[in-house]
């Protein structure tokens, strides 16, 4: 439930950029709400999906859209308390303390966590279904 994620877009050097999401990281939930986005949101339009989550929010979200629900994002929907939302891009470099990253490809959706050699892939998804 309160497993933190980035959603990001792959940068070039072989890192990535993009957005907390606060609640929902763990693999077999976010995969799954990504997957939604993608085909039932943004039409099968995986850049269309990417720009949503990283560019029209920059604060980042507390749990992202899919078919079910619109998401809440730090920015719009629920900003904190005290102050507003961060909106410093999450990258390879900053996010340490994150325990799943997403990058949205074309194809696929991959899924790394931080080894001592730094981000590893342990899964990648087709979009596909
Ligand atoms: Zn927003």
């Amino acid at each position: 439930m309160g497993t933190q994620a980035v959603v990001a877009r792959a940068t070039e050097g072989g890192g990535f950029a993009g957005r907390i999401v606060l609640h929902d990281g763990e693999p077999g939930t976010a995969a799954s709400l990504l997957r939604s986005l993608v085909h039932h949101v943004c039409g099968g339009d995986v850049e269309a999906a990417t720009r949503l989550l990283i560019d029209e929010h920059p604060g980042g979200w507390v749990d992202i859209p899919d078919a079910d629900s619109d998401g809440t994002c730090l920015c719009h929907d629920a900003p904190p308390l005290n102050g507003p939302a961060t909106t410093e891009l999450a990258t390879h470099e900053t996010s340490g303390h994150t325990e799943f990253v997403y990058v949205l490809y074309p194809d696929r959706l991959q899924i790394l966590v931080l080894g001592s050699d730094g981000w590893e892939e342990i899964r990648s998804i087709s979009w596909a279904y």
